[in-house]
């Protein structure tokens, strides 16, 4: 059948990456260090790269593919930047970790604080879910309250406490909660749904007594996209307020992404803590948390909130992440970036149509999203519903054609501005080829 001929082509293509995962799968559980590449949400072979530049990545085999993933964010100027690699090579010389400060983390603390003006004071980690987990743990300290309201289908790293109702790859294997992870504990975080006011009023009503803090992705992209409603964002801000808990938004993800302030800029709402990943450390491991004095000023060594790393505002991961801020700050690319994925999915989206396939598109800043449903999800259990059959079938047919979205219907797609007018066309161009031999 023809699908048979399909995946036979594929797996002629990505001979090597075939031969590759059979051997990681020695090695590692999956075969690979983060459960969403293994490809299993679209019965797919992961593709192994060797290179990345610009809009493009080139594959063990030697295909090349426009890359919509980004290294999930991180790459919002394009892989292998001149200038990042620049200012990589030239710390490399100086020596790769010293486990003693640097004038570079001063830097790129004032060049957070510039673009995020909610935070006052940050401290470095290695990642998004270190950052999280420290966010809360200050937040449980700084209260002395224990409960965290999070909402179903935000992910916020693995962390034992956000892993309940968490998205990402978490909802994409369809495990909604994780063995390993203490009863007792578990039942300090209640999950409501995203965007859904009265849900969260409930719960909030019942345990606001000891309630930390509310954390929430304000524009999520672990359920697939979904920015989070003003108006459902504000009574966070209100109700947390007026609780004396905290509002912690996680822009591990938005952060740098959707604008330069992130959702807190573009939604005018100043949480108490904000925490940061991907985009601040140029593509190498970072993650940071940051927000009021008052708050950080009670972790160690200031205050009796304890959080260390051996590594953390680590001098390579500074300059490639100060780097990119000083660039993004001098180009403000976010409404070029919008323009581009607007063009992208309103083109995907004709040929959709004009096909009869449901199909609904979003975006903002340099993240987007498409679903294969009539209406724009405004939720988890939304997302849940979309055309699995017609994500599958794309998605494999994409990568077949040397274009690399994210291979979760639970994940949200990334532009970067090396996307230009060629690699938009040509991806549309593709999506009409594909539909028209049926999905
Ligand atoms: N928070 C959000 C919103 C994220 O998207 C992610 C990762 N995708 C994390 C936290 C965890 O970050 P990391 O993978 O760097 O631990």
């Amino acid at each position: 059948s023809g699908s048979f001929c399909r995946k036979f082509k594929l797996m002629t293509k990505i001979k090597k990456s075939i031969e590759l995962f059979k051997e990681a799968k020695l090695h590692m559980p999956g075969g690979v260090n983060s459960p969403v590449r293994a490809f299993k949400n679209i019965d797919g072979n992961p593709i192994f790269f060797k290179k990345a530049k610009g809009a493009y990545l080139f594959d063990a085999d030697n295909n090349k593919y426009i890359d919509y993933i980004g290294s999930w964010g991180p790459m919002i100027m394009g892989h292998s930047h001149p200038k990042i690699i620049n200012a990589i090579s030239k710390q490399l010389e100086l020596g790769t970790s010293y486990g003693a400060p640097t004038s570079i983390e001063s830097e790129t603390a004032k060049l957070i604080k510039q673009c995020v003006p909610s935070i006052e004071k940050i401290r470095m980690v290695n990642s998004g879910t270190e950052a999280t987990m420290s966010a809360i743990r200050l937040a449980r300290g700084y209260t002395k309250r224990d409960k965290i309201i999070k909402f179903d289908g935000c992910y916020h790293g693995h962390v034992d406490s956000l892993l309940i109702k968490a998205g990402s790859g978490v909802s994409t294997f369809g495990l909604p909660d994780s063995p390993g992870i203490p009863n007792e504990l578990a039942k300090k975080t209640l999950s409501c749904e995203f965007n859904n006011k009265d849900e969260f009023l409930k719960v909030f009503n019942k345990v606001k007594n000891d309630l930390a803090a509310v954390i929430v992705e304000p524009v999520a992209g672990n359920m697939g996209f979904i920015p989070g409603d003003k108006s459902f964002l504000k009574l966070l801000r209100k109700k947390t307020s007026e609780n004396k808990s905290l509002l912690i938004f996680d822009e591990v993800m938005s952060g740098f992404r959707v604008s330069l302030g992130g959702a807190q800029e573009l939604y005018k709402i100043k949480p108490d803590l904000t925490t940061l990943g991907k985009v601040i450390g140029g593509g190498l491991p970072v993650g940071a948390f940051g927000g009021k004095k008052k708050i950080m000023d009670f972790l160690a060594p200031n205050g009796p909130v304890y959080q260390a790393g051996t590594l953390s505002g680590n001098p390579l991961a500074m300059a490639a992440g100060s780097m990119l801020i000083k660039l993004l700050i001098k180009t403000n690319p976010y409404k070029g970036l919008e323009d581009k994925a607007t063009d992208l999915l309103q083109g995907m989206k004709d040929v959709f149509d004009s096909n009869d396939i449901p199909f609904s598109v979003n975006q903002l800043g340099g993240m987007f999203g498409f679903f294969f449903s009539e209406a724009l999800p405004k939720n988890f259990k939304d997302v849940v519903k979309t055309n699995d059959k017609h994500f599958k079938n794309f998605l494999n047919q994409c990568i077949n054609n040397g274009i690399y979205f994210a291979p979760s219907k639970f994940e949200a797609g990334f532009i970067s501005t090396k996307h230009t007018k060629t690699e938009i066309s040509n991806t549309i161009t593709i999506t009409k080829n594909i539909i028209n031999k049926g999905i």
